[in-house]
């Protein structure tokens, strides 16, 4: 496994491994891994010939006041993670090399960013889109790796992808969770035991609106939220709920009713709460 600290040196090694027909699949991630990155490499790895992993802290998708600073960071045990896991580049920039001082080129998706995370997070993810476009130009990838872990960061990358047909594939790796059903994230060291014990609330309210849906009994999306809602309050350690939402998950387009949702729409259920200064997001997918 090598290391590529500079993104000279990786977009030349990414041109040299095309021209040798090399499969390149790609993970970007923020490092601090854990298993959910490791099932979106495993993924990489079955169908790619290389396989690269971004590690980088990026500045431009925090806002002011968020945990840029404090974002957990440990190189040398990703490192590890990575050799163990199979990778066979890591590119590990510096935030000068990726944002030169002058630096002032972004891509920006409109519409569907302007809710939901985005609506909490503004300017989120024109930096998200802007260093992923960024590293796909980088990276040269076949394909890239990304987690329903981060919903609507899927959606926007897709259709970023497709609406300046750019010539990759985007993929997408399920939620890896821990075993009380909390979502794995590099967040979660953030919490104290009090927190995580009651974090694992989202994956239950998540749960009783699938079961309720799945059970037919009752459908109706305003109930449905305020019980979540209920449910989630209830945890003394819960600050503040940020949204219950339901969307298309193609589309994001909101879902008012299920009554008159198309067969084979897949809903998405997401929710952000905050746990003192932590904040969560998790999603289930329901296949309607
Ligand atoms: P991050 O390092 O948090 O920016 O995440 C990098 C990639 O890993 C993103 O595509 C995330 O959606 C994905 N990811 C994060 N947590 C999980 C998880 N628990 N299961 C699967 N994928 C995840």
């Amino acid at each position: 496994m090598k290391i590529l600290k500079t993104s000279a040196s990786a977009q030349k090694l990414a041109l040299k491994l095309r021209s040798e027909n090399k499969i390149i699949g790609f993970v970007p991630t923020m490092g601090y891994l854990h298993e959910g990155h490791l099932s979106l490499i495993k993924t990489a790895r079955k169908k790619a010939d290389v396989v690269f992993v971004s590690i980088f802290v990026n500045p431009l998708q925090f806002g002011p006041g968020e945990d840029f600073e404090r974002y957990p960071r440990d190189f040398k045990s990703d490192e590890k993670f990575c050799r163990d896991s199979g990778v066979d580049y890591i590119f590990y920039p510096e935030n000068n090399d990726m944002y030169p001082e002058d630096f002032s080129t972004y891509t920006e998706v409109e519409k569907i960013t302007g809710i939901l995370e985005g609506k909490i997070r503004p300017g989120h993810f024109k930096g998200v889109t802007t260093v992923c476009l960024k590293l796909f130009n980088l990276v040269q990838p076949h394909f890239a790796v990304f987690g329903q872990k981060d919903a609507q960061q899927l959606a926007v990358i897709r259709k970023m992808v497709l609406e300046l047909n750019l010539p990759l594939k985007i993929i997408s790796g399920e939620i890896k969770r821990e075993s009380d059903g909390l979502a794995m994230s590099s967040r979660n060291t953030y919490l104290n035991k009090e927190q995580r014990e009651d974090a694992s609330v989202l994956y239950r309210a998540l749960s009783y609106a699938k079961r309720k849906i799945e059970e037919g009994y009752n459908r109706d999306i305003d109930f449905l939220s305020h019980q979540m809602y209920k449910l989630i309050k209830s945890h003394p350690t819960v600050t503040k709920i940020d949204y219950i939402a339901f969307n298309n998950n193609r589309t994001l387009e909101e879902i008012k009713s299920l009554k008159t949702l198309k067969k084979n729409t897949e809903m998405l259920i997401s929710i952000a709460v905050r746990f003192g200064k932590i904040r969560l997001i998790d999603n289930f997918v329901i296949k309607y």
